[in-house]
């Protein structure tokens, strides 16, 4: 199987130029000029080529993708709101299927999952904009991870102390006083952990 990205998406976009496709490196016969800032080549290692096929061209000109946090399967395509995340990550949808996640709405950070298309629910590539590559998500370690990070959050600590492991007084206090101060331990030593990062971005 050898499904690329633009092959799961809703769009396309043909033209009438043959050629190795920037995007995906495929022979195409029905392709539209690339012309692409040169940001581009640098930053997602594209491959030598002049034209984008009808499954990439898409990619570059669809604004909702980069907007928007999404999931595609052969099945369906749809946005996600970020309440939805965490669905998401724990139900993936049948293989084949990609997921992109997004902060910023801005970059194009599901470049790299144009040949990263998961054909696993147990291992499966992420997209964010908040990595320069793709996430190889273990589902496992998510579920691992999910406890403890509902836990913090039901005690009220907010998520960029999550992350830093930078705790901040009140916090430390709060926990040595109702006794959960080993939570905060936990966290510290997951500091930097892309899966923690995920499962902080994705828990309510
Ligand atoms: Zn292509």
């Amino acid at each position: 199987m050898s499904t690329t990205l633009g092959e799961l998406l809703p769009w396309r976009l043909a033209g009438d130029r043959a050629g190795r496709c920037v995007a995906c490196g495929m022979d195409t016969t029905s392709g539209t000029p690339a012309q692409l800032p040169d940001t581009f080549t640098v930053a997602y290692k594209l491959y030598a080529g002049s034209v984008l096929c009808p499954h990439c061209a898409p990619l570059f000109r669809e604004k909702s993708l980069r907007t928007h946090s999404w999931v595609a399967s052969q099945a369906e395509f749809l946005y996600l709101a970020r309440t939805e995340w965490l669905t998401a990550l724990l139900k993936p949808p049948e293989p084949p299927f990609a997921i992109y996640f997004t902060l910023g709405r801005q970059k194009y950070g599901f470049l790299p999952l144009i040949r990263r298309v998961s054909t696993s629910r147990e291992r499966y590539w992420l997209g964010t904009d908040w990595n320069e590559s793709a996430l190889l998500v273990c589902r496992e370690r998510l579920i691992d991870l999910l406890s403890l990070a509902k836990r913090l959050r039901e005690h009220g600590v907010p998520k960029a102390q999550m992350l830093s492991a930078q705790f901040a007084p009140t916090t430390v206090a709060k926990a040595l006083k109702e006794g959960w101060d080993a939570l905060l331990g936990d966290a510290e030593q997951l500091r930097g952990d892309p899966h923690w990062e995920v499962m902080v971005y994705a828990v309510e």
